[in-house]
């Protein structure tokens, strides 16, 4: 899941404030962001509450409206809600940052105000915490070392082995995080495949990596 956290109040007031506010319609979703506790119905309502009641305590006389769609990453989503957008002047979303590119360019007339900054692809991690596991290299090499992604969890993103700064199992960017390749050598030793650490891998295939600009997908559903 993609995994996103809301802007402060404050920023996301400025955001709607430099756009001249006026109607404002908060739009949230039902997918990532809503597990990650960020912008789904309940997260849409109390900003909802929290621009009326700005707009109240300042005589701005914003009127501010809300909507949740299942995915805002879809058009056919965004289209779905083309009355209210009809009705605002400023759409705020609480879509991660693909739910507020997709519903940009459905909406080319309105500005929206990303409300959520997007962080990473990761898993829930119990309550309220969430670890990020993917970077969307393009090239998972995950079976080589234990289903623990090196790209993601090294803070070095070291393919071959860690880098001798490890103590006690943390990482030594933070204590507080493990290290990768810690957790690599242990997943590795239980699965009885510490084989698998002596191959050398050769440069990763880094082309298919964002550096080279957008990457499409394009799926071939014709049997072969
Ligand atoms: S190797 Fe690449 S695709 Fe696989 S989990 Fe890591 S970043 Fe994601
Ligand atoms: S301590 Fe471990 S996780 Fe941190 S950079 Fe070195 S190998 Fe990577």
């Amino acid at each position: 899941m993609i995994i996103g956290e809301q802007k402060p109040l404050e920023d996301i007031i400025s955001m709607v404030e430099s756009e001249g506010g006026g109607r404002v319609l908060v739009v949230g979703c039902r997918s990532c962001v809503a597990v990650c506790l960020a912008g789904g119905e309940e997260e849409v309502a109390e900003l909802s509450d929290s621009l009326e009641q700005h707009s109240d305590s300042k005589d701005l006389g914003w009127g501010v409206s809300k909507v949740t769609l299942q995915r805002q990453c879809e058009k056919d989503f965004d289209r779905s809600i083309a009355d209210l957008v009809e009705q605002s002047d400023v759409i705020v979303s609480l879509g991660c940052g693909v739910g507020a590119q997709v519903m940009s360019e459905v909406y080319p007339e309105r500005v929206v105000i990303p409300a959520i900054d997007t962080s990473a692809m990761g898993s829930p991690e119990g309550k309220g915490r969430w670890k990020e596991r993917c970077s969307g290299c393009g090239d998972c090499t995950v079976h080589l070392s234990g289903g623990i992604c090196p790209v993601a969890r090294c803070s070095k993103m070291l393919q071959n082995g860690p880098c001798g700064g490890s103590q006690g199992g943390k990482c030594e960017v933070s204590p507080d995080r493990d290290c990768a390749w810690q957790l690599i050598y242990d997943q590795m030793r239980r699965k009885g495949r510490l084989d698998l650490l002596e191959v050398v891998l050769g440069p990763k295939d880094w082309s298919k990596a964002r550096d080279g600009g957008t990457r499409i997908v394009v799926k071939d559903r014709r049997r072969k």
